[in-house]
C-alpha cells in the first residue's frame, strides 16, 4: 500500500502528465463575467459542453446579469437556453437564482463558496466552478468523471463525490484545485471514459491501480 508521501507523489504525477498530453496551463482559472460562468455552470448540467458553450455564448449578448433574466419572461428564457437539457427547469431555477442574487447580494454573484450555497438551485460543483473560473480562487469541482477517474487511479478511496473533493484536497496543494476539474473531465471524454476505457493509450498507464475495472481497450 502506498504512504501518503507516495500518493501526493502520483497525483502529481497525474497532473503533469495530463497537462503536458493535453497541453493544458495549470492552476489558476479562467476570469469572466461572473454571472455567465455561474450560468453557464447551471445549464451544464445533463448537457454536452458543446451545447453548454453555445447556449452561452448566445445567451451572453442579451443576459449580462441578474436584471436581464428578471425583465425576460419565461418563454423567452427557456428559447434561449434550448436545446439545453432540462431547458425548462434551468430558466425556473435561474430566475430563482437571479431573484436571490439582487434581493440578497446587490446583483453580485458571491466569490466564496459558503455565500455560493446559500443560493437555492447552487450545488458544490457549480460553486467550486465558480470561485475557480470567475474569481481565480482555489475552487475543486468534483463531477462524474473526476470521481470516477480518481477512484480508478488509486488516488482516493471515497463513496461520493463529496468525499472525493475532500480526499483531493488533501492530496493536492491548494494552488492546483481549479485546474483538476477541466483536465479530468477532458480526460474522461476521451480516453478514461465511463466504459470500456483506452487503456492502451493512457498516459497515466503506468500509475493506475485499475480499481473496479473488469474491461478496458
Ligand atoms: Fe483510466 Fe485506464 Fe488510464 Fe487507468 S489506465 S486512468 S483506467 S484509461
Amino acid at each position: 500500500m502506498e504512504s501518503t508521501i507516495e500518493k501526493r507523489e502520483k497525483a502529481l504525477k497525474v497532473l503533469e502528465r495530463l497537462s503536458s498530453f493535453f497541453n493544458k496551463e495549470q492552476g489558476g482559472g479562467v476570469k469572466g463575467n461572473p454571472f455567465l460562468v455561474l450560468l453557464s455552470a447551471l445549464l451544464s448540467h445533463r448537457t454536452k459542453d458543446e451545447v453548454t458553450e453555445a447556449v452561452t455564448e448566445r445567451i451572453a449578448s442579451r443576459i449580462k446579469g441578474p436584471k436581464d433574466v428578471l425583465k425576460m419572461d419565461i418563454k423567452t428564457l427557456e428559447s434561449l437556453l434550448y436545446p439545453c437539457g432540462f431547458y425548462r427547469k434551468k430558466a425556473k431555477i435561474l430566475k430563482e437564482v437571479s431573484k436571490v442574487l439582487l434581493e440578497k447580494y446587490n446583483g453580485e454573484v458571491p466569490d466564496s463558496l459558503e455565500e455560493l450555497l446559500k443560493i437555492k438551485g447552487v450545488g458544490r460543483k457549480t460553486a467550486n466552478l465558480v470561485i475557480a473560473k470567475a474569481y481565480g480562487k482555489n475552487g475543486l469541482a468534483v463531477d462524474t468523471h473526476v470521481h470516477r477517474i480518481s477512484k480508478r487511479l488509486g488516488l482516493v478511496n471515497s463513496k461520493s463525490e463529496r468525499e472525493t473533493e475532500e480526499a483531493l484536497k488533501a492530496l493536492y496543494p491548494a494552488r492546483f484545485w481549479a485546474s483538476i476539474n477541466s483536465l479530468f473531465v477532458h480526460f474522461g471524454k476521451n480516453i478514461c471514459r465511463p466504459i470500456s476505457p483506452f487503456c492502451s493509450l493512457c498516459p497515466l498507464l503506468d500509475l493506475c491501480d485499475k480499481v473496479g475495472l473488469n474491461r478496458w481497450r
